[in-house]
Parts: structure tokens; C-alpha cells; sequence
């Protein structure tokens, strides 16, 4: 029987998406929340998954390290140099990514990096970002 191991964390961050139509375009910030599940075809000999602690320490490294009170933004959004500028003790806190920093491009980054750091035998089964408590992401299982 595969066991599913659910867990959630929230994370602070500004993102804007340069180009939007509406008010997204402008700098603002969200309290994200992450939920991350993962599963096992066998229990570790404690009858888990994995620790709790070890998964939170995962999605720490993978994800929270890196994006909590970050500024989010697409790698050619102008505005990454000119925070930088300002910010320059700081130059970890401004993260470039592939794509505009959508919900959508960010569950897919975390889902990138997490899947890396799991120790063998644990599967990524879920990751799912919410910008609000009525707005998120969550790749389809219809996804390729
Ligand atoms: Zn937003």
C-alpha cells in the first residue's frame, strides 16, 4: 500500500508579471502557501514515510531558503537589476526565474528542485502554491 505524507508551509515573498494587463504588473507581495506530498511503497523501520523533519528539512533547502522575503521575477524583467542595485548586500534575495513568476512557474520550479533533493524510495506526488487563500496551482495529473 503506498503511503501519501501531506504537509504545508507559508513563505513570504514580492513577485510582479511584467506585461500583465492589470494590477499584477506592479511590485507587490504575497503570503504564499506551499503544500508538498509525497508517498512510499514502504515504511522506514520508525512506520514512516520519512520524518516530518527531514521533509520540512528538504522543501527548507529546496524552495524556503531561497524564495522566503525574496523579490520573484522574471529573468529579463528589468526591474531584477534595478532591486539588485539598491539591494546589493542582499543579492540572494532577488531570484530570477525562467518564466514570469506566476503561481504556474513557481509550483513547476518547486516541483524541479524538490524532486532532486528526496531521498530514494520517496516519490513527489503533489506541490501546490496558492498566492491567496482563493488563488493557486497545482500541476494535472493530465499533465506531460
Ligand atoms: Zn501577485
Amino acid at each position: 500500500m503506498v503511503m501519501e505524507l501531506a504537509t504545508s508551509y507559508v513563505f513570504d515573498a514580492a513577485h510582479r508579471i511584467a506585461g500583465h494587463p492589470g494590477k499584477c504588473a506592479w511590485l507587490h507581495g504575497h503570503t504564499y502557501r506551499l503544500e508538498v506530498t509525497v508517498s512510499s511503497a514502504t515504511l522506514n523501520p520508525l512506520g514512516m514515510v520519512m520524518d516530518f523533519d527531514d521533509l520540512r528539512d528538504v522543501v527548507r533547502k529546496a524552495v524556503l531558503d531561497l524564495w522566503d522575503h525574496a523579490t520573484l521575477l522574471a529573468a529579463n524583467d528589468p526591474l531584477g537589476a534595478a532591486i539588485s542595485a539598491v539591494q546589493h548586500e542582499a543579492p540572494d534575495r532577488v531570484v530570477l526565474l525562467p518564466g514570469p513568476p506566476t503561481a504556474e512557474v513557481l509550483t513547476r520550479e518547486a516541483w524541479e528542485r524538490l524532486e532532486r533533493q528526496l531521498p530514494t524510495g520517496v516519490t513527489l506526488e503533489r506541490v501546490a502554491i496558492r498566492e491567496t487563500p482563493a488563488c493557486g496551482s497545482a500541476p494535472s495529473r493530465h499533465a506531460t
